[in-house]
């Protein structure tokens, strides 16, 4: 996920990315992946809200559902629930996925839903402490 939202420069790479280097990542500072800058503990409960609101029950699934499932990204074609232990996705490209009914999956959210949800979560961000707490005060609009 790009940075939306709240970030600061890598202390570790002073920004470049880079770092030095090794046989894995060659020279890609693995402080913050390449990126020059990492999102700030109040970022991350922001980001953290954000991903909260797109994880659903897999009953809650129904076709044309976007899906992102350990990185594949699929359409729900079909839902067959064929036990309580055992709920059948296919995908519109016919993958098949297989849940339980405890499962939760994360949901790809519309082009509009996603700019309400980034609206939604960065208003959350400003409300908290810097150390990415809930602020006790009602009365604090968040210090940049
Ligand atoms: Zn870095």
């Amino acid at each position: 996920m790009a940075l939306i939202f709240e970030s600061k420069e890598c202390a570790r790479c002073g920004g470049t990315g880079r770092h030095s280097y090794n046989q894995i990542d060659g020279n890609r500072c693995f402080g913050c992946g390449g990126a020059g800058e990492k999102v700030t503990k109040r970022g991350q409960a922001a980001q953290t809200h954000y991903i909260d609101k797109l994880v659903i029950s897999v009953n809650d699934l129904e076709v044309g559902m976007r899906v992102i499932d350990s990185g594949d990204r699929y359409t729900v074609a079909s839902i067959v629930i064929e036990n309580a232990h055992c709920t059948k996705v296919y995908s519109v490209s016919n993958n098949l996925y297989v849940y339980s009914v405890i499962e939760s999956v994360r949901r790809i959210p519309t082009k509009e839903e996603r700019l309400v949800l980034i609206k939604d979560s960065l208003a959350f961000q400003s409300t908290l402490t810097k150390a990415g707490a809930v602020s006790k005060r009602s009365n604090n609009k968040g210090a940049k």
